[in-house]
């Protein structure tokens, strides 16, 4: 398939007076990995809801391999999809390997698979002990395991790495680009955005159940309501004048002796610092300061407030 794997079009769902998703246009590609942020409330599992068809949009139009996944015809795209919910509780008294087994019989796979699959998330040594007994960390690899069953297309992920620790998180994503990159759709809604730097390839914020941004890091950064930051430590570690540069008026900030700073959009930043490196200044050195994932998602929605 070379179309999108997800696709929505205007899509609003409404509890009442109230749109838990506002108007939204969203195509998901084969190979891709997008981040869904927003704060709490923002719509995030509502949207995954809507693509797993467990709810109906009031109003647009939501597509999963084609197929509308609330209708008749979706079985075949719904047996395509895995699924980690947030904070999902498994029976502590059944074995992995049980849970396991249980789940690959509703998705109609064959159980030989399972082992492989536990294998894949590093937890096969542990199959036949009681999930109570496991840690948070394996609780969640199961969950995932469960969620890969069958070698999904398209694979929704609510919030998986909550809770666990650097390493295991950096295991988990690199089980999600192995998927990605055997072209699965990955759709992760998540908080915890400053680990997604390099995780994903889109990030699409959510802010009271609209679609603020959408679009690469690089493509965010460069729209970003917030500015870099550049900042000059100046040779004379005695001087104590701001940096002056010929034909521009630039509002400097001093952090501390000879270290000072301005702020300018993302994408003026190379000719800033080329005028300032072609400046009749004395320079020890010079730092690009681009805004985090968490500044720039702060600074969408600060902007979405104020607009
Ligand atoms: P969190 O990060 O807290 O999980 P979220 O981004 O997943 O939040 P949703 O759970 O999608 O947010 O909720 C979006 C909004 O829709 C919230 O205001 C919520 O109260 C409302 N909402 C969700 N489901 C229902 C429902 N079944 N009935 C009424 N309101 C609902």
């Amino acid at each position: 398939m070379t179309g999108p794997t997800v696709a929505l079009a205007g899509v609003t769902k409404a509890y009442g007076r109230q749109r838990a998703i506002a108007g939204i246009d969203l195509t998901v590609m084969p190979g891709e990995r997008v981040a869904l942020v927003g704060h709490n409330g923002a719509g995030k599992s509502t949207l995954m809801k809507l693509i797993l068809g467990l709810i109906r949009p009031s109003e647009g139009r939501v597509e999963l391999l084609g197929a509308d996944p609330a209708g008749r015809a979706a079985g075949a795209a719904r047996m395509a999809v895995g699924f980690l919910p947030e904070n999902i509780a498994f029976s502590p008294s059944i074995t992995g390997a049980e849970l396991l087994a249980f789940y690959a019989r509703l998705k109609r796979q064959p159980v030989s698979r399972n082992a492989a699959l536990l294998e894949r998330v590093g937890i096969a040594e542990a199959a036949t002990r009681r999930v109570g007994t496991y840690s948070k960390g394996m609780r969640q690899r199961l969950g995932l395991a469960q969620a890969l069953i069958g070698r999904p297309r398209v694979l929704l992920l609510d919030e998986p790495t909550t809770g666990l620790d650097p390493a295991l998180r950096q295991s988990f994503y690199e089980i999600l680009d192995a998927l990605a990159a055997d072209g699965a759709s990955v759709l992760l809604a998540s908080h915890a955005l400053a680990e997604l730097e390099s995780r994903v390839d889109r990030v699409v914020v959510l802010n009271r159940g609209a679609k603020v941004a959408d679009g690469t890091l690089a493509t965010l950064r460069r729209f970003s309501p917030v500015s870099a930051r550049i900042r000059l430590t100046l040779a004379d570690p005695t001087d104590a004048a701001p940096p002056a540069i010929p034909g521009s008026v630039l509002a400097w900030t001093r952090i501390g002796g000879p270290v000072w700073e301005t702020s300018c959009p993302d994408a003026d930043k190379l000719a800033l610092v080329r005028r300032l490196l072609a400046a009749p200044l004395e320079l020890a050195d010079i730092d690009v300061i681009t805004p985090t994932l968490d500044e720039i998602y702060a600074g969408f929605l600060r902007h979405e407030a104020a607009v």
